[in-house]
């Protein structure tokens, strides 16, 4: 058995942050993860949006931590070497019945802090976004939406964590916990935990994980979404773009990532298989984007793929708009049914779980937390691996060196296979890489 002062349960975004804030106190840390690698739930497939804060409810928990993860955004990815857009997005309607609602967002933003937030008329905001059908109403400007890589982030905090000190137990599920009146005893399926506290971040299972120990007050309904991925040579909006859902359509996003793709999402949606995409959703999708965006060029789409959310619903059936942070025990803490704006908010998340813990524990401040974590660098190395984003061995070999141990999980640290080809021409070279760095080839 290994003996720990805290355990983080799930290695999601959260849990990721989590971990990372845990370990600016002076105490020993955790992390578990059932999978491979860190960031393959809900983290690997959600609209990468960093948001301004005008959706929420004024006072909400939400309202606070998306206003305030915002700010701190830029500062956040400098300290872990992560690529962030500040683009700013357009909230657009072609409904005058619409218009009020735009006004309502508009208050509610400027309540909750936001800043710079701007009503635009239909030609302004179409002089902004040339690629828009014509016949805008008004919009919505909040420039200081951004858009940033969801699993490049959680990893670039997973790796800072345990630079830090944080020791990971990846391939290990939670089965089963027991309380004592010293702590927190954890069964997985390899080694047991003991730990003085416990963070639940188990992001899907987070309500069933909860209910090893403690019932939780809520319980998670899923549902899903869709999502195309255009090449990044492909013409495509500067902002990000809502679409309100209105009499005279749906709502789609469109969003021009870090890596300079364009991702479209539609409307949520009931799921048969989880993370499974289907064609009459995929082909309305399309319809739907097309428009919104008639220029825009569908046979540059290179990937699709559908993400899920879990929902948080009260017995009574009453579902729940804020986060969910239940704390049945002491020193017991789970995040149950985050959904967006989960990403925007993990820092401000982790921090408020991390102090919380520190406090249970009567941690100190650990003065040796360094927060830089390098990226990986780009190398001048000749051998070009994944011929699509110019990633190189050198950069293969430092993403496996960190602990990338399948050809996914170096796409995840390097962006290899994620250009055109979709890792058709550089999958088997990277797995030869994995298999000499295995076998102590390399
Ligand atoms: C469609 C969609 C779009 C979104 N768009 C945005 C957006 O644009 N902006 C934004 O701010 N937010 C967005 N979000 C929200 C955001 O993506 C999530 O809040 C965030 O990714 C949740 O991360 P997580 O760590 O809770 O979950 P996950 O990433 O799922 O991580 C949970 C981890 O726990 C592990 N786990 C589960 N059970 C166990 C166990 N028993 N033992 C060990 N490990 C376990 C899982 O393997 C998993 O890796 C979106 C969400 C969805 C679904």
């Amino acid at each position: 058995m290994k003996f720990f002062d805290a355990a983080v349960i799930g290695g999601g975004v959260l849990g990721c942050f989590a971990a990372r804030n845990l370990m600016r106190w002076n105490l020993s840390a955790v992390l578990l993860e059932q999978g491979e690698d860190v960031c393959t739930g809900i983290t690997r497939a959600n609209s990468a949006i960093v948001y301004a804060g005008y959706d929420n409810k004024p006072g909400s928990r939400k309202a606070e931590m998306t206003v305030r993860g915002n700010a701190e955004f830029d500062r956040l990815c400098r300290e872990l070497e992560v690529p962030f857009s500040r683009c700013g997005s357009l909230l657009v309607t072609y409904d005058e019945e619409s218009l009020p609602r735009l006004r309502q967002k508009w208050e509610q933003g400027r309540k909750n802090g936001v800043p710079s937030l701007k009503l635009l008329t239909g030609p302004e905001a179409q002089a902004m976004e040339p690629m828009l059908k014509s016949g805008v109403k008004g919009a919505l400007y909040a420039p200081t939406t951004g858009t940033v890589n969801p699993w490049q982030l959680g990893i670039a905090a997973f790796e800072n964590a345990m630079n830090n000190g944080l020791i990971p137990m990846l391939n290990t599920t939670v089965t089963g916990m027991e309380k004592s009146e010293t702590g927190y005893l954890l069964k997985t399926n390899g080694e047991a935990v003991f730990c003085k506290a416990v963070l639940n971040c188990a992001g899907l299972y987070a309500d069933r994980v909860q209910k090893l120990l403690f019932p939780p007050s809520v319980r998670l309904q899923w549902d899903g979404a869709e999502f195309l991925v255009l090449d990044e040579l492909a013409p495509k909006p500067r902002h990000i773009l809502f679409h309100q859902a209105q009499s005279c359509g749906k709502g789609i996003t469109a969003i021009p990532c870090v890596e300079g793709n364009l991702l479209l999402s539609g409307v949520r949606k009931p799921i048969s298989t989880p993370f499974a995409t289907t064609p009459e959703g995929l082909r309305e999708l399309e319809a739907d984007v097309k428009a919104l965006l008639p220029t825009l060029d569908m046979g540059q789409i290179i990937r699709s793929f559908a993400a899920v959310r879990p929902n948080p619903y009260r017995g009574n059936g009453e579902s729940l708009h804020d986060f969910c942070i239940e704390h049945p025990a002491p020193g017991f803490y789970s995040l149950i049914g985050i959904k967006t704006p989960g990403l925007t908010c993990a820092n401000e998340l982790g921090l408020y779980l991390a102090a919380h813990t520190a406090a249970y524990l009567k941690a100190l401040p650990n003065p040796s937390f360094d927060p830089h974590r390098p990226a990986i660098p780009k190398t001048d190395d000749p051998e070009i691996i994944c011929q699509c984003g110019g990633v190189t061995r050198a950069e293969i070999l430092e993403a496996i060196r960190r602990g990338a141990s399948t050809v996914d999980a170096v796409k995840r640290r390097v962006g290899s296979g994620m250009g055109s080809c979709q890792g058709s021409r550089c999958g088997f070279a990277i797995e030869k890489l994995l298999e000499g760095y295995r076998n102590g080839t390399l």
